[in-house]
């Protein structure tokens, strides 16, 4: 059963309703922050209900099958995501920004710095790789995460990795500051509930098939699971024409925004699949209503071990930044920034000390 509360209650109005939910032999949780949703599990008693009912603390009570999703706006204000130095939801934004996959821990300290310079607050690496073919590069694992760790301690940004396997997420825990779930994950419901156990954020991207109802009822299980902190993230959808990589749906954005109080996060890099049409995207999605944007950058993308035609340069990561602050301020909102220089670098890993390799013609951006 699900107690609407009245807002504004005081602790001994909370005290009272528990009071009578524990004597009817009730367990109970609350549903959101703001104590308004109050869950009630066990066997019915008979005359429940009414007991409840003429509680002056309670506005409706509600069977399981009337019940509000958790995700429903149904006048919340948005919820508001924090981590470290970024913020989504409400009249804030955040860019997260690095590679698709981490390759080494030099490249990784070169593309933190340049998108920490460029306006970013959170650093994007994938250490295990969710690749369409077994065949291709799966990420360096255990390695990668050691490396996101320090990039993390040499620059203040927080950490955004994908996990994509349910027997992985203690050991990512330890690293991350936000689960990535994949969109080829998203509606594996074991690794959405094994995330929301550990209590992260969870940036959640829409499966490249799902409908915009598939995309909440996945974040439902996270919710659900009692983790509130959900990012969801469009990141384009198959469509009949392949002349972009995915479609960005902007109206799903816009429509999420009316009908969820979550954060909406726009990746522009997995909708366009080219880098040159990513800043378009990106600031299309700011534009629709986006908290966000997750965007993929590397200094030569003819190296990159996985979707490097997508990734933008440092110039353009830096444009883009400029470019969302510009559209935020027109809504009254702002992109969330780091303070102050970057934390004084750590020693010299082995790693960056060897001898820069020899490179193949690629031009630096
Ligand atoms: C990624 O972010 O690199 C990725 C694989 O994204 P998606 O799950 O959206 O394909
Ligand atoms: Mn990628």
């Amino acid at each position: 059963m699900l107690l609407r509360l009245r807002t504004g209650l005081a602790g001994l109005d909370y005290d009272a309703i528990l009071g009578i939910a524990k004597e009817l032999g009730y367990e109970h949780r609350f549903l959101d922050e703001a104590r308004t949703l109050l869950e009630l599990r066990g066997q019915p008693r008979a005359g429940a209900r009414g007991r409840l009912e003429e509680n002056a603390a309670v506005a409706q009570v509600l069977d399981s099958s009337d019940a509000p999703e958790l995700h429903e706006r149904r006048g919340r204000p948005d919820t508001l995501v924090r981590v470290r130095a970024a913020a989504f939801g409400r009249s804030q934004a955040s860019l997260i920004a690095g590679p698709c996959a981490v390759e080494s821990s030099e490249r990784l300290f070169e593309i933190a710095d340049a998108v920490r310079a460029a306006g970013a607050t959170l650093l994007r690496g994938g250490a295990f790789k969710p690749r369409s073919s077994p065949h291709s590069f799966q990420g360096l694992g255990t390695e990668a995460l050691a490396w996101l760790d320090e990039a993390r301690a040499r620059t203040g940004l927080g950490v955004v990795t994908e996990v994509l396997d349910p027997r992985d997420v203690d050991r990512v825990a330890v690293v991350t500051d936000v689960f990535q779930i994949g969109s080829r994950s998203m509606g594996y419901a074991p690794l959405l509930q094994e995330v929301a156990r550990v209590g992260k954020p969870v940036l959640l991207k829409r499966g490249m098939a799902a409908t915009a109802r598939e995309f909440l009822l996945a974040a439902e299980y996270v919710l659900a699971a009692g983790n509130e902190q959900v990012l969801l993230c469009e990141r384009g959808i198959r469509g009949f024409d392949n002349t972009t990589r995915n479609v960005l749906d902007v109206g799903a954005v816009a429509w999420l925004k009316k009908h969820t109080h979550l954060p909406v996060v726009v990746d522009p890099s997995h909708a366009a699949g080219r880098a040159d049409l990513v800043p378009a995207l990106a600031r299309a999605g700011i534009a629709a209503g986006a908290d966000g944007l997750i965007v993929e950058v590397h200094p030569r993308p003819c190296e990159a071990r996985s979707d490097g035609a997508q990734a933008v340069s440092y110039a353009d990561i830096a444009r883009i930044a400029a470019e969302a602050r510009a559209i935020l301020a027109l809504d009254g909102r702002t992109l969330s920034s780091l303070q102050g220089p970057a934390p004084t670098p750590g020693t010299a890993t082995d790693d960056n000390r060897r001898a820069p390799r020899k490179e193949p013609a690629c031009d630096v951006r």
